[in-house]
């Protein structure tokens, strides 16, 4: 059994190799994963990871992340995409707090609530 992330981390990189490893563990889970970290859509804020979608950004956080998917309990590609570029630097990194300047500024944030954008806190 190959563990995907160990080949990454050897390779350095995505090339055929790390794909085929990642997209052969994890399907087409895997298939969005690489395509958004081929795509430059994983971004690395002081805060949070976030993950650019089709229709939304999530963010995430020690393995959670914030669409749909995740909060009811199953596994999403932006998580997987997450890992994917931390093993090899793949991402654009920002010097802004996600949080602040994304999610808290906005005073309406009722309406985010509801729209993909739930205020982060437990
Ligand atoms: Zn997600």
């Amino acid at each position: 059994m190959i563990n995907p992330f160990q080949v990454l981390k050897k390779e350095g990189e995505l090339n055929e190799t790390s794909r085929a490893a990642i997209i052969s563990t994890f399907g087409h889970r895997g298939e969005l994963a690489v395509a958004a970290v081929d795509e430059g859509r994983v971004k690395k804020y002081l805060d949070y990871f976030v993950v650019v979608g089709n229709t939304d950004e999530y963010y995430v956080e020690e393995g959670v992340c914030s669409c749909a998917a995740s909060r009811f309990g199953n596994e999403c590609w932006h998580t997987l995409a997450v890992q994917i570029a931390d093993a090899i630097h793949a991402y654009e990194e920002y010097n802004l707090w996600y949080y602040k300047n994304g999610v808290a500024d906005d005073d309406e944030d009722e309406y985010q609530k509801d729209s993909g954008f739930p205020v982060y806190g437990k």
